[in-house]
């Protein structure tokens, strides 16, 4: 025999009970975002790598270790995607959604990042995102959390925080990097690797580190709050009354800056305390400067990534308040004439929009109900001789108790759509 063939490391399936999970999660956000007027995008796997050096940031961890980037036939370089705001960006130009109006959008789908696989770090993961495009207020900054704060509640999510930040505008951050540079170059010897060589290039990344000993010495860093120019803070102060009246507890956090280069204005990240080290299951903010940077015009925007597998993980440690829809009937079927009837009734039954599952590859009586058994279906439907001859159903209830009743072929789907469970 030769050697089974195991998925790609990091890159899971996601079995059946697993998806009806994701579903219940998926309709949630389906319902959530159409509240709030926003509508999904879907947007190609692989993308240009360029579309990723140049809004990512050629600095940034993405771009330096993390992408899948690979040569096609024709020589280009593509990149299986790492995230997916830049192909919003790319598809808003490229279609002209942006031109002269706004626009709500939401996606959902697998993102790959070549990174050391753990719990709730995969190298396929999957990202639901927002993107609200058009927009430069802080309304609209607090719109994006509030969205995520209404899902959290809706997936019965008590105990996501919402940490946030200002970046400000390029101006001032250009002045903060200046003096911040100069504080980090007088501990450069103490500091990480990678911060000692992000120092020069882009030392605000430097902010981002998980590394403890920079950590201890950024906690005397300039802060950046007192480099914002007035209408900057005034904006931020908006965004957190906004915030404030919609009902959202959160907690300033000036250390916070994100990895990717295109932030600018208000950053925030919704942390929680059951992932262990992979605590942030969302993290979004505003990016005025990306669709210029990417060729377009002058276009403001924010939005949001949520890390689903993350999500995922504190729903169902929560316990999942759904239920999985189950089959309406297994037929068992005794012969082949038993077979011919059952499937004509098995496909009357669907008509009628119920869910039927014919016994396939035959068995005794006692082997087909114990499979009827071991399925979830609720019914069984019995057609043997007897049944045949006066083309009627002998139906065994499988999770209630109650007793077996025989009726006529024309009524089992009256019977079954009255017996479904309320
Ligand atoms: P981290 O600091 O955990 O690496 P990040 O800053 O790289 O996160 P973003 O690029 O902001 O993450 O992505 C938004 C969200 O996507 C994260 O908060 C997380 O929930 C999820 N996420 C990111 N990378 C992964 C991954 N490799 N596996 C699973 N989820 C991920
Ligand atoms: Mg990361």
């Amino acid at each position: 025999m030769s050697k089974t063939i195991q998925s790609v490391r990091g890159m899971n399936d996601l079995l059946p009970e697993q998806v009806a999970q994701w579903q219940w999660v998926e309709a949630a956000i389906r319902d959530v975002t159409a509240s709030y007027g926003y509508r999904e995008i879907r947007t190609p796997i692989v993308e240009r790598s360029e579309l990723f050096y140049r809004s990512i940031g050629e600095e940034t961890d993405i771009v330096e270790k993390e992408m899948y980037t690979f040569a096609d036939r024709n020589g280009d370089s593509l990149t299986l995607r790492p995230e997916a705001t830049a192909s919003c960006v790319r598809a808003a130009i490229h279609s002209g959604l942006v031109h002269n109006r706004s626009e709500r959008l939401w996606y959902l789908g697998p993102m790959f990042r070549h990174e050391r696989p753990q719990k709730g770090r995969y190298r396929q993961f999957h990202q639901f995102g927002i993107e609200a495009q058009g927009w430069n207020g802080p309304d609209v900054d607090a719109e994006v959390i509030l969205l995520g704060d209404r899902l959290w509640k809706q997936l019965g999510l008590d105990d996501v925080q919402l940490e946030i930040n200002t970046l400000g505008s390029s101006r001032s951050r250009a002045s903060y990097r200046e003096a911040l540079q100069a504080f980090l170059i007088g501990h450069r010897q103490d500091l990480d690797e990678n911060s000692q060589r992000r120092l020069e290039s882009n030392p605000l990344r430097v902010l981002d580190s998980k590394d403890p000993q920079t950590q201890v010495i950024l906690q005397n860093a300039p802060d950046l709050m007192s480099y914002l120019a007035p209408p900057e803070i005034d904006n931020f102060q908006r965004l957190v009354e906004l915030l404030d009246a919609g009902g959202v507890t959160l907690k300033i956090n000036n250390r916070l800056v994100r990895g990717l280069d295109y932030y600018t204005g208000p950053v925030f990240e919704w942390v929680t305390d059951r992932l262990g080290a992979q605590n942030a299951i969302c993290a979004g903010g505003r990016y005025d400067g990306l669709f210029a940077e990417l060729g377009g015009r002058d276009v403001p925007a924010a939005g949001f990534a949520c890390g689903m597998e993350r999500l995922l993980e504190l729903v169902v440690q929560g316990g999942l308040d759904f239920k999985a829809k189950v089959a309406d009937v297994w037929l068992v079927l005794l012969s082949a004439d038993a077979e011919s009837a059952g499937f004509t009734l098995a496909e009357s039954l669907r008509d009628r929009g119920l869910r039927a599952i014919c016994n396939c590859g035959g068995g005794s009586i006692s082997q087909q109900l114990r499979r009827a058994d071991r399925s979830d279906a609720r019914f069984a439907a019995v057609i043997g001789e007897e049944e045949l001859r006066d083309s009627h159903v002998t139906i065994k209830p499988l999770r209630d108790r109650g007793s077996q009743v025989r009726i006529a072929r024309e009524d089992v789907a009256e019977y079954l759509l009255s017996n479904r469970e309320a």
